[in-house]
């Protein structure tokens, strides 16, 4: 059985005060909370084994090296990767992105394709333009309709010889459509093209198997997970990781090195450079434990609920205009009232202590599609309640009585 009002206890943040009012958090799709657990595995690690990893002699070392490592086997057990080496740790999505966007400068030729859809985060937008910039390559944008759904047919007609790579965000993090990456990763394949999967908003709320799946890259961030910030992966193919050149030059990435010349490690080491986030890494699989401790097909029906409820709750409200509201998607409410500023209903639910976010979301190309500067996006997780949900809808309605 799924009861909230003791996972809730689980998080500490949550009985704190915001304003003076106890905090309601939906902001998940920004960064999730972290529970007591996680937090116990970063003060364990500090507390008892410290130190640098894979190169001492000593224990407090090789204790690190083995959570290090083990954190990679959580990972690889939870998305269901083939093999270890196949996951690099980077300090979250945008890193990973950045990480394979830079290595197709090898192969990427001026007038070949890039494939990207209408409704990308600024991370899975602004690394390949700068890709583009640097080899002459050409963005191309599969489009979204009103509804807040992709026009996932015209991928026939943008798919062609020229398309080098496909990357397209599993889920979007601005109004939380769960694309049809299935279909998009079977049709690339049959075109013999590569795809990367942005997986940020999606490995919270959807458990994702990479090998059923068969996206050739796929990047998650642990702070969107229950876990800390400055900690991700980028999972790869091992044979596009081997062929892929290092992001990074420094310790820990190469097995040789003379002035001349130097030679790599063997993945994942070679992407890996520099001493990395082992505390982050081993509170990573903390919280992916914690996870499948509350277990996946336990909270997504709850956030399902949170979702259905929300829905039927702020559509009472006069004026509302809810984006991608009729679409399959994870718990995420975009929407604007009237010709209400965004910001301001924001501030005014802060005051109340309610936690939302304002603005484009890093998506702006979804608020120009939609003609509007931004939205307010309320964005829930397994830890809330329809009791939070009504103070919410209490606080909106003050709001708009404030700024009418
Ligand atoms: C949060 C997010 C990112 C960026 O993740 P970072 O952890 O900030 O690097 C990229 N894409 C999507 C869809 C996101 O939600």
């Amino acid at each position: 059985m799924f009861d909230v009002h003791q996972i809730r206890k689980d998080f500490p943040i949550l009985s704190r005060l915001v304003n003076g009012n106890p905090l309601v958090y939906f902001d998940n799709a920004a960064t999730s909370q972290t529970p007591q657990q996680v937090i116990d595995s970063i003060v364990d690690y500090y507390h008892r084994y410290n130190s640098n990893i894979h190169r001492g002699v000593h224990s407090l070392s090789q204790q690190a090296t083995d959570a290090y490592e083990d954190a990679r086997k959580k990972v690889q057990a939870h998305f269901n990767i083939k093999k270890p080496e196949e996951i690099i740790f980077t300090s979250g999505t945008t890193h990973s992105i950045n990480l394979v966007a830079s290595g197709y400068a090898k192969t990427v030729k001026p007038g070949d394709h890039l494939l990207v859809s209408a409704m990308e985060h600024h991370s899975n937008i602004v690394p390949w333009q700068l890709l583009c910039q640097k080899t002459g390559a050409i963005l191309k944008v599969i489009p979204m309709n009103p509804e807040g759904s992709l026009e996932v047919e015209k991928i026939d007609t943008l798919l062609s010889p020229k398309t080098k790579v496909v990357f397209i965000g599993h889920v979007s993090n601005a109004i939380g459509t769960i694309q049809p990456i299935e279909y998009i990763i079977e049709k690339a394949h049959s075109h013999g093209v590569e795809v990367l999967v942005d997986g940020a908003q999606a490995a919270p709320h959807i458990q994702v198997d990479l090998q059923k799946l068969d996206a050739d890259y796929y990047t998650a961030s642990a702070h969107k997970m229950c876990g800390p910030t400055g900690i991700g992966i980028l999972f790869g193919k091992k044979e596009f990781l081997e062929e892929l050149p290092p992001y990074q030059g420094g310790g820990e990435m190469i097995s040789e090195v003379t002035f001349e010349k130097s030679s790599y490690a063997d993945l994942p080491h070679k992407f890996e450079a520099g001493t990395p986030n082992v505390a982050g890494a081993i509170a990573f699989g903390a919280a992916i434990d914690y996870l499948n401790n509350v277990g996946y097909e336990n909270f997504v029906p709850y956030e399902e609920e949170l979702l259905g409820y929300a829905s039927n709750v702020l559509r009472t409200i006069d004026g509302i205009t809810v984006y991608g509201d009729l679409i399959d998607k994870t718990p995420v409410i975009s929407f604007n009232i009237d010709q209400l500023h965004p910001y301001d209903i924001g501030s005014i639910l802060d005051q109340q202590g309610i936690a939302v976010r304002t603005g484009h979301h890093c998506a702006q190309p979804i608020m120009d599609f939609y003609h509007i500067p931004g939205t307010i996006r309320a964005s829930f997780s397994f830890y809330n309640t329809k009791q939070e949900i009504d103070r919410m809808f209490g606080a909106l309605k003050k709001a708009i009585k404030m700024l009418k």
